[in-house]
């Protein structure tokens, strides 16, 4: 008999129907709640929180498995309590983020949007020698807030640009550092020394709120903050009022606090290049991320261990 599965709806197309033999869909659209009943297991968006009240209106769930390397939406303490398995994607969306990273760097390094704008308006006079002056990224500090699989993906792409790496992470990366002179540094002195700062750490209870207006000031004036992990990880208006007084010099940002939400004071700040969650939407990558959650829900349901498991 096929087993009853909840599924967002959203991954629909990108899935093949051979993925999804011996499974009973009932496909939730992200807008619509959790329903109660019988599945025994879930494919969730990050958008969708997954914690005591969902286990409990599905008593007979097995498996939630997130279709994202992060899963704070996840609440993980019920579901062990509850011996449920958790799943995520890590690793098939890595490149991608850190090249949409990049491409945030890239942007706000040359005030991409900027130019943009100003060749859109018709302002544009001509060539001028002081017009839209950029950072040099040779010989400039890359810090990197957490070097896990992101961190450092994004880290192998920056000697060929002339960056030197600081990198904070709780465990030491020598392979990361042979390979990329990158260094281990504790938070105050990333902090202080890196003129682009990428943040790659995950949302959890201790880097909620990392960055706020005390660890924003600590920072170089008119250094560059990117964000492609969690938004939470920032104080919105915090980081509003810096870009605000001229301290942080930009900011770009794939992901905030309150998704689709973003802080008006931040939308209105200046020097921003603000994008929509979009650090894995590349058609490879959202394929790979929808097979393997469902990868997973398939090993568990046929008497396997998960292929990847948060926790074991
Ligand atoms: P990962 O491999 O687990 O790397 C996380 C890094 O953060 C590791 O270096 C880890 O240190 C460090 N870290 C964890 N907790 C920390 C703490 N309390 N203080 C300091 N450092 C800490 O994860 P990943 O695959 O690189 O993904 C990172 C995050 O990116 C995910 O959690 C997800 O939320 C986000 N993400 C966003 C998008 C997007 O669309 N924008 C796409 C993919 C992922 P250790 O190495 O020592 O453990």
């Amino acid at each position: 008999m096929a087993h009853p599965v909840l599924v967002a709806a959203e991954l629909k197309n990108l899935l093949e129907p051979t993925q999804l033999v011996d499974l009973d869909i009932t496909w939730l659209a992200a807008d619509q709640p959790t329903p109660k009943g019988d599945w025994v297991a879930i494919v969730p968006l990050l958008s969708r929180w997954v914690g005591g009240t969902e286990f409990k209106n599905m008593p007979r769930l097995r498996i939630v498995a997130n279709c994202a390397v992060g899963y704070n939406n996840v609440d993980l303490v019920a579901a062990e309590m509850r011996g449920i398995l958790v799943t995520n994607t890590p690793g098939v969306l890595t490149e991608a983020t850190a090249d949409l990273t990049w491409a945030l760097i890239l942007a706000l390094a040359r005030r991409l949007v900027e130019g943009v704008d100003l060749v859109r308006s018709g302002q544009w006079t001509g060539w001028h020698p002081e017009q839209l002056l950029g950072l040099e990224l040779r010989g400039r500090t890359l810090g990197l807030l957490g070097a896990g699989r992101i961190g450092q993906a994004v880290g192998r792409r920056a000697p060929p640009f002339g960056l030197r790496i600081l990198y904070t992470a709780r465990t030491p990366k020598p392979e990361f550092e042979r390979e990329t002179g990158a260094r281990r540094v504790d938070t105050n002195q990333l902090l202080a020394d890196s003129d682009i700062l990428s943040i790659h750490v995950p949302s959890t209870p201790e880097t909620k709120g990392m960055i706020n207006g005390e660890t924003l000031a600590r920072m170089k004036r008119g250094a560059i903050l990117i964000n492609t992990s969690r938004g939470d990880v920032i104080r919105e208006e915090a980081l509003a009022k810096s870009l605000e007084l001229g301290h942080l010099g930009a900011a770009g940002l794939d992901v905030y606090a309150d998704e689709p939400h973003i802080h008006r004071r931040l939308r209105a700040a200046p020097r921003t290049v603000l994008l929509p969650h979009i650090g894995s939407a590349t058609e490879a990558t959202r394929r790979k991320m929808a097979a393997i959650a469902i990868e997973n829900v398939q090993s568990v349901l046929s008497g396997k261990p998960p292929l990847t498991p948060v926790y074991s």
